[in-house]
């Protein structure tokens, strides 16, 4: 049933493991299926940290980690605009611009992402897409 994933694809995004960005080392393990889309939670064999089939590939290539990317795009319903977000983020707002570019392109993952990795309720996560949507339309 998992045959299509190629677990020598996927290497360890625990910055503190051995095995961290080595791929092929054998310490990917597939655990569970999750979600509505059925995607793949593994496991790092050498550090015991679980992590999603998608992660690291929707912001792939970003000099930014994903989970402040994530953060970040958490704060626009608060902040209530890029300006806002990118004074109390640090960060570029053309930057901000891009990472909800690459949020709205991947709507399922990123939601995923909201409730696994950030822990965000249902109310949080509505909120944060009718605020990239919004933007969207303007
Ligand atoms: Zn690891």
């Amino acid at each position: 049933m998992d045959l299509e994933l190629d677990l020598s694809e996927f290497c360890c995004l625990n910055e503190d493991c051995q095995d961290y960005g080595k791929k092929d080392k054998g310490n990917i393990r597939f655990k569970e299926r999750y979600g509505k889309q059925n995607r793949a939670l593994l496991r790092c064999k050498t550090c015991n940290r679980c992590f999603s089939e998608t992660r690291g590939t929707i912001f792939f290539g970003l000099d930014t980690p994903d989970e402040e990317i994530l953060r970040t795009l958490a704060m626009m319903p608060e902040k209530g605009s890029i300006r806002g977000t990118a004074r109390a983020s640090g960060h570029d707002k053309d930057v901000i611009t891009k990472w909800l570019d690459l949020a709205g392109a991947h709507c399922q993952e990123v939601t995923d992402y909201f409730f696994q990795e950030l822990e965000l309720g249902q109310v949080q996560v509505d909120e944060i897409w009718s605020y990239i949507k919004k933007r969207k339309k303007t």
